[in-house]
Parts: structure tokens; sequence; C-alpha cells
């Protein structure tokens, strides 16, 4: 059986890309996907046209039962070698005086309890210490978490923090196990998840804040992910990785 990657949010954006770049290299690749199940079909398509192997696997992050519903079926299709962390959520440009306990609630779930939940079965899975063969886990952090959003979102760049927080102390952890855990700190990058901010065009509106003046593009985010799980990075954990065009 060749080795297990799990992509959450694999169907869109970053996910996407990085999808089809396992898949390339021989990985079989679960999309995990929340709702948009013909995008998700698209990449299984993609990586098995070139001749890899997929499957799309539906699931909310912010689920417990999905989480382990999700894990348990890529048991069956190999060995857990990869867990991209990803998927994630931004919500409309607003002040902190401006969200709702429901807005605040469904984002930190998301993008901060699906990502711990995520990783907490990654692990189980790869350490030595449970009887596994070690692995890779990168998490989506951002550069919002450097820069903090204000009036854009500060819950968002809070829960990036804790993407942040998440990649130095697990790593840590669980560095003697064979598993190393490391993070991408993305800029601007054209997906359609600027869309949820409710400002038409955002993505090119921000191009003059970042020094490259361009936004970046999924696949060369999906390059630098695929740097930390390759064994080129093998002396590399608990690292946060800029790609962000010198915006961070
Ligand atoms: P995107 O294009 O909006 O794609 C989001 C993906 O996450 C989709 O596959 C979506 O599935 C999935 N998803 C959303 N909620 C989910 C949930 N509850 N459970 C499982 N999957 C879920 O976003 P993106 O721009 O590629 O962003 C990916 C990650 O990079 C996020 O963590 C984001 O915060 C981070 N990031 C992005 C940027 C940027 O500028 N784009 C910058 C910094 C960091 P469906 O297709 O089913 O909706």
């Amino acid at each position: 059986m060749t080795n297990v990657a799990i992509v959450t949010g694999g169907s869109r954006g970053i996910g996407r890309a990085t999808a089809l770049k396992l898949g390339a290299e021989g990985y079989t690749v679960v999309v995990n996907y929340a709702s948009n199940e013909a995008a998700a079909n698209e990449v299984v398509s993609a990586i098995t046209a070139a001749g890899g192997k997929a499957v799309a696997i539906k699931g909310d992050v912010a689920q417990e039962a999905d989480v382990l519903a999700l894990f348990t079926a890529a048991d069956k299709l190999g060995p857990l070698k990869v867990l991209i962390n990803n998927a994630g959520i931004m919500d409309r440009q607003n002040r902190l005086d401006e969200m709702s306990l429901e807005r605040l609630k469904r984002l930190f779930d998301i993008n901060i309890l699906g990502s711990f939940l995520c990783a907490r079965e990654a692990v189980k899975r790869m350490s030595t210490k449970h009887g596994g063969s070690g692995g890779v886990i990168v998490n989506q952090s951002s550069a919002a978490a450097v820069l903090g959003a204000p009036a854009l979102g500060v819950e968002y760049a809070a829960s990036k923090g804790a993407m942040d927080v998440l990649t130095i102390g697990l790593s840590r952890e669980v560095a003697a196990e064979g598993i190393r855990v490391n993070a991408v700190r993305p800029g601007i990058i054209d997906t359609e998840i600027h869309d949820s901010s409710g400002i038409p065009g955002r993505v090119k509106m921000m191009r003059d804040q970042i020094p490259m003046k361009r936004e970046g593009k999924a696949e060369e985010v999906a390059d630098a992910i695929m740097w930390l799980c390759s064994d080129q990075s093998s002396y590399v954990t608990g690292a946060i990785v800029p790609v962000a065009g010198g915006r961070c």
C-alpha cells in the first residue's frame, strides 16, 4: 500500500494545489472537503488522470465525529505519512466590536479546534510511541498572525496565531517520535477565501502593500508545503515558513 496524505480543505485553493502535488509525488491523497463535492471530485479526477491515487471524503473538521470518520477512512488506504492541516475560513471584514458570538465560535471551531483534532489523530497514527513509523504535519498559518489584521478580522489573525503555537509546541512534543511539525505562513494568495471578506477585488487592492507588488499563487504555497513534506527538510521542525512576497 502506498503512503497516505490527508489534505483538509483539499477541494479548492491552496489545499487543491497541494493535493495535486502530493498525488504526483505518489501519495494516496485523501481530499477532504466541507460541502463542495464537485470541486473535490475534480481534484480526485485530476490526480487519477495523471496516474495517481486519490479519494474525496466529506467532513467538517470542526466536528469530532467527522474528523474521526475521515481518519478511519484514510486508515483503510495505507499508512498515514502526511497531514496538511489546511482547512480554514475567513469572515466579513469587521472590527471586533462588530463580531457576534456565533461568528467567533464558528471561526475558532474550524480554524483552531479542527486543526487540533486533526493533528491529534495524525499523531496517534504517526508516532513511534503509538507503533507508527513517523510522518509530517504541515499547518496553515497566515501573515495575519504577525500583522494582527486590525479592522479586517483580528479573530482570523488570532486563529492563525494559534497555528503558530500549535506548530512550535507540538513539534517539540513529538520530535523524538519521528514526526516533524511545521507551518507555512502565506500572505495574500489568489484564492476564493477572499470572497468571504465582502470586498470585491480585495486581492488586487492589496498589491501595493506587498513588497513584491503582486499576490501569490496557490501553487507557490504548495511548493513550500511540498518541501516541508520532503526529506529535503529532514532536520526542519517547528518552523513557520513565510510565503508572502515579503509582507510579514
Ligand atoms: P479556499 O480557497 O477558500 O478553500 C478553503 C478550503 O477549505 C475548501 O476546500 C473548503 O471546502 C475547505 N473547508 C472550509 N471549511 C471547512 C471545514 N469546516 N471542514 C473541512 N473543510 C473546510 O481557501 P484558501 O485560500 O485555499 O485557504 C486555505 C488555508 O490557507 C486556510 O487555512 C487559510 O486561512 C490559509 N491562508 C490563506 C491565505 C490566502 O490569501 N488565500 C493566506 C494565508 C493563509 P469546500 O470546497 O467544501 O468549501
